[in-house]
């Protein structure tokens, strides 16, 4: 019986899981990602999620036949590594991700983009099973995007799917990654806070911060954004709706073009707000659609927070040795 590791490397959480042949989950286990050390202090806390998760599973140190691994930044599986993981502490250069965790677990080690495994998971496994094509929108801090093609991903040269940097307001506000009018302007994560701190400055009230206080936070985390709404807060409303049609239009834009048979909206926002908020993306997307006669199935992630994790142990299957 194969017993599989996978990691999803995120900037505020890694999430490790033991899986079965069937990616049944035997153990996970979750560890927040170091805010300082580098790249070595993170790979550490990785082997130690992993580690946890193969103990839950009943698997000894060593047992894995592969570990695989979702991670940000820019991901060369044949090199190993790991290069500017964007959020992750002083992850700058290019850095031997594979072979350090290789040799810690004493497995073969799988490395590719955490958006891709994630859109790949709701692919095999998820809520877009039933579909050959397919376009994976991961609402977080900012906003990732997968393609599937006729039953394979689709990488382009290596930075396809960057839906959250599709313009959808050609003068519109400036995005954290420079340039101006993306969609992530309006409804990443990140952006989104941007924006309340601006308000707050202008006069606007709102328990959006005051929430965050309450919480011990140091940032507006989806669940900030969700319990401000369960309080009817005006900015937070008023900001989500923004976002959402912002979201509306850039999905609406990517169907026009590329004719998928299904949308996932995933994402800490995205499975945070749930099936009400992937039915107001669903509204805002309508108007814009070209074959609105025949819209694509708009659903909501299935694998929840364990999804980029599970996506990972397809990784691994695919790089463990055949069974002799
Ligand atoms: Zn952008």
């Amino acid at each position: 019986m194969a017993r599989y590791g996978g990691i999803d490397l995120g900037g505020t959480k890694i999430q490790a899981v033991v899986v079965d042949e069937q990616h049944e989950v035997l153990g996970d286990s979750r560890v927040p990602t170091p805010t300082e050390g580098g790249p070595a202090d993170v790979t550490l806390a990785m082997v130690g999620a992993v580690r946890d998760a193969a103990e839950q599973a009943g698997v000894a140190p060593g047992g894995l036949d592969a570990v695989g691994v979702g991670s940000p930044g820019a991901v060369d599986d044949e090199a190993g590594t790991v290069t500017s993981a964007r959020n992750l502490p002083d992850w700058e250069g290019s850095y031997p991700l594979a072979e350090k965790l290789e040799a810690a677990l004493a497995a073969p080690i799988a490395l590719s983009n955490d958006v891709n495994v994630a859109t790949m998971a709701e692919f095999e496994l998820g809520a877009a099973k039933p579909f050959r094509s397919l376009l994976g929108v991961f609402w977080g801090t900012g906003v990732g995007g997968g393609i599937v093609f006729d039953g394979a991903l689709w990488e382009g040269r290596g930075a396809a799917g960057e839906i959250g940097h599709m313009v959808v307001k050609s003068d519109g506000r400036r995005c954290p990654c420079g340039r101006i009018g993306c969609m992530e302007a309006y409804a990443g994560r990140g952006a989104m806070e941007t924006r309340a701190r601006e308000k707050v400055d202008d006069g606007e009230k709102t328990v959006l911060f005051k929430i965050m206080e309450e919480r011990g936070r140091a940032r507006l985390s989806s669940g900030i954004w969700s319990r401000a709404l369960d309080r009817h807060d005006k900015l937070a409303k008023h900001l989500l709706d923004q976002a959402v049609e912002a979201i509306g239009v850039a999905v609406a834009s990517s169907v026009n073009l590329l004719d998928v048979e299904a949308v996932i909206i995933g994402g800490g926002l995205g499975l945070r707000l749930g099936e009400p908020y992937v039915e107001k993306i669903r509204e805002a997307t309508m108007p814009h659609l070209f074959t609105d006669y025949r819209p694509p199935a708009i659903l909501l992630a299935s694998l929840g927070d364990l999804g980029g994790a599970i996506g990972a142990t397809l990784l691994a299957a695919d790089k463990a040795p055949a069974p002799a």
